[in-house]
């Protein structure tokens, strides 16, 4: 079988030559996604060991947050910014996969993953996840998981939902948000340690809602969260 997969995917290769996402320069051997100079200059949150830091501050509300981390600062019209959007809108999720996995790689070894049970994807709502075929925040897990061993527990559900409020059609789309709800077995999740996990943090207020649905259905549940982009505030 490799004998006759191994041609296909060099003819692959010369008609879509692999080019690093980031500068445009072409991979070499053992590289994938990224070049190392490019890999090397992302610009890192080094956010995971901090007690108080960048997401922790953009998640302070009632909910306790334990751990917080995210990869790297998300800056529009930055080129590790455009990874995580080709991931989301250009059919890329395994780009999600393989940015779950290389962050979760970084920072293993500090211990951010230490007692964690579950993995917790922040969900799309069901047409979005139909009409985009995955979803990302999912295949960041599944990166995640497949450097630590930690499953992936799909216990949330996302619906849109309209502002009764709002009068005309127009400012009823405006008002839509996703509600997030618990979907799970309570018993399951008491006293466990779980991480929700999102592609990017801007506000905080969908993985802080996320988080509110696990805490309101089971407050002994420890909470952490982890994104690969955060953007900056100004
Ligand atoms: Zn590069």
């Amino acid at each position: 079988m490799r004998g006759f997969l191994k041609p296909v995917g060099s003819l692959v290769d010369v008609v879509f030559p692999a080019v690093c996402e980031v500068c445009g320069n072409s991979l070499v051997d053992g590289e994938d996604v990224m070049c190392l100079k490019c890999y090397s200059e992302i610009p890192r949150t080094r956010s995971h060991t901090d007690d108080f830091g960048i997401v922790h501050q953009r998640l302070a509300s009632t909910i306790p947050i334990d751990r917080a981390a995210s990869f790297f600062y998300y800056f529009r019209e930055n080129p590790y910014a455009r990874l995580i959007q080709k991931a989301k809108y250009n059919q890329l999720p395994r780009y999600a996969e393989w940015l779950g996995k290389n962050y979760a790689r970084e920072i293993v070894g500090d211990g951010f993953f230490d007692g964690i049970d579950m993995l917790v994807p922040v969900p799309l709502n069901r047409w979005k996840r139909f009409r985009r075929g995955y979803n990302q925040g999912e295949e960041v897990a599944r990166g995640v998981s497949e450097i630590t061993g930690i499953p992936i527990a799909d216990i949330l559900k996302a619906r849109r939902h309209s502002t009764q409020t709002a009068k005309g059609s127009f400012e009823r789309w405006l008002n839509t948000h996703e509600v997030y709800s618990f979907d799970g077995d309570v018993t399951a999740i008491e006293n466990r340690h779980l991480l929700v996990v999102d592609d990017v943090i801007t506000t905080g207020a969908t993985i802080l809602a996320c988080c509110k649905a696990i805490h309101e259905a089971s407050p002994t549940t420890r909470l952490s969260v982890l994104s690969i982009g955060i953007t900056q505030l100004r």
